[in-house]
């Protein structure tokens, strides 16, 4: 944690403060800029929630209005075949493989992340009781997203295990030769920080340990590299960075040498070696078909198509590797004008200044009000959000600015920090009707 006033006072704060002109030059210069148009925002509205709720696609509704009228009212059950409805969770899969370091046929996308976390920790849990027998813990860090949290406990339970969650300095400590499983999320949703991959899941498998990893925050955020890394299993979701929609098809990878031994216990029709022979007992697919288990929703993956189309518009602009520079260059300077602009109201910097430990967010605490500011720059159409800290304040409240690459600019940046400037400066969030709790913060 990094007081941003100490960061001033030391006078090495690494990072420039812009001006407007200088942001709208960047903004002129940036070669991601036409991507903005593929996307419909409000008006005047500067989303800093992409990591959230991604913005909705231009071409989504249109879409949507076709695969409704025609592939459901015409087709009707035909569409299953003809629309390839049926082969849509590959079909996706592939397209979203190369944005994680995946290979074809190796990427599923179904159900919700929740749902494929407790698939993919009931089979690499099955696989270390085989592998390294006397290993029954399964590791992961105490601020990883709740959800994770809670589905590693129903299967640790199931499966005899013991849950152990460490903060994240102490990771190192705790990976032992009782450790079978290692989970952590890329990309921490409170803080931003990023894990190494391939050095955690090397020094899981040292330990004779398999390594499944959360990329909620980092899939179509950060360069990820699966299979070079050493992970063992994957998930990820698709209404965050991947402009799916809320509710969108979640996705789950494991590694080709796994697939084959995986027998996830959602036993499906859908996951099923010949789902239309209708035999009585449960055969699993050969690939990662085995991954599936219900019907899936049409309309749903149809959106997220949308939201993979606006990324695979990048690729002739540089892709991944561009997207990620704009990506820090824009929490750069964000960082940078908060740091100028707002010094002076016990504003801590939670996310690592390192760029190469950064996902694409920045995360602000304070001692009180946190909630309050979030509500009064939503107020002004500067849309961040607010993730409680613990009772005990081990963990502050924060305010969270998610940046997303494909739709936000350098002006955008600027403009957002020079309204919080003026929410800090005039005590603008401490007007009541900014406390007022909501259920979604
Ligand atoms: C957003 C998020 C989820 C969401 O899980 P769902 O089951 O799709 O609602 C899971 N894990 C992490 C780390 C997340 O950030």
């Amino acid at each position: 944690m990094q007081a941003l006033e100490d960061d001033l006072d030391d006078g090495d704060a690494p990072h420039m403060s812009l001006s407007l002109q200088t942001c709208q030059q960047m903004d002129l210069q940036d070669p991601l800029r036409p991507l903005r148009d593929l996307f419909d925002l409000p008006p005047g509205m500067i989303y800093l929630d992409g990591n959230s709720l991604g913005a909705l696609p231009r071409a989504t509704a249109a879409r949507l209005q076709a695969v409704i009228q025609h592939e459901w009212g015409v087709g009707l059950i035909r569409s299953y075949n003809t629309a390839q409805w049926f082969d849509q969770p590959h079909i996706l899969g592939d397209r979203l493989a190369p944005w994680l370091g995946a290979g074809a046929g190796e990427v599923l996308v179904t159900d919700t992340t929740s749902v494929n976390l407790f698939k993919v920790l009931s089979v690499a849990m099955a696989m270390a009781a085989q592998n390294s027998p006397g290993q029954r813990v399964l590791l992961s860090e105490v601020g990883n997203f709740p959800t994770d949290l809670y589905m590693a406990e129903s299967v640790c339970a199931q499966h005899g295990w013991q849950l152990r969650c460490v903060q994240a300095a102490e990771l190192d400590a705790h990976l032992s030769d009782e450790v079978g499983v290692l989970m952590l999320t890329h990309v921490n949703y409170r803080t931003g920080a990023l894990w190494d991959m391939g050095h955690w899941s090397a020094k899981a498998h040292a330990v004779g340990a398999m390594a499944v990893w959360d990329l909620a925050h980092s899939a179509g955020a950060v360069p990820l590299a699966l299979k070079a890394d050493g992970a063992d299993f994957a998930v990820g979701c698709g209404y965050k960075y991947l402009n799916g929609g809320p509710g969108a098809p979640a996705f789950v990878w494991a590694h080709p040498d796994h697939v084959h031994h995986a027998k996830q216990p959602l036993t499906g029709w859908w996951g099923h070696a010949q789902p239309f022979a209708f035999t009585p007992s449960y055969e699993p697919a050969t690939g990662m078909g085995r991954f599936l288990c219900g019907s899936q929703s049409v309309l749903a993956m149809a959106a997220l198509a949308c939201g993979l189309d606006t990324f695979e518009r990048s690729l002739p602009l540089g892709g991944m590797s561009a997207l990620r520079q704009k990506s820090l260059a824009l929490t750069d300077a964000f960082i940078g004008l908060v740091q100028t602009h707002c010094a002076g109201h016990g504003l801590v910097l939670e996310t690592p200044l390192n760029p190469q430990q950064r996902g694409s967010q920045v995360s602000l605490s304070t001692q009180a009000g946190a909630y309050a500011m979030v509500q009064a720059l939503i107020e002004r159409g500067v849309v961040g959000d607010f993730r409680a800290g613990d009772p005990g304040r081990s963990e502050p409240d924060i305010m969270r600015f998610g940046f997303t690459p494909l739709y936000l600019g350098f002006e955008d940046v600027w403009r957002a920090v020079d309204h919080l400037r003026q929410v800090l400066d005039a005590g603008i969030w401490r007007a009541p009707r900014f406390a007022i709790p909501h259920p979604v913060t």
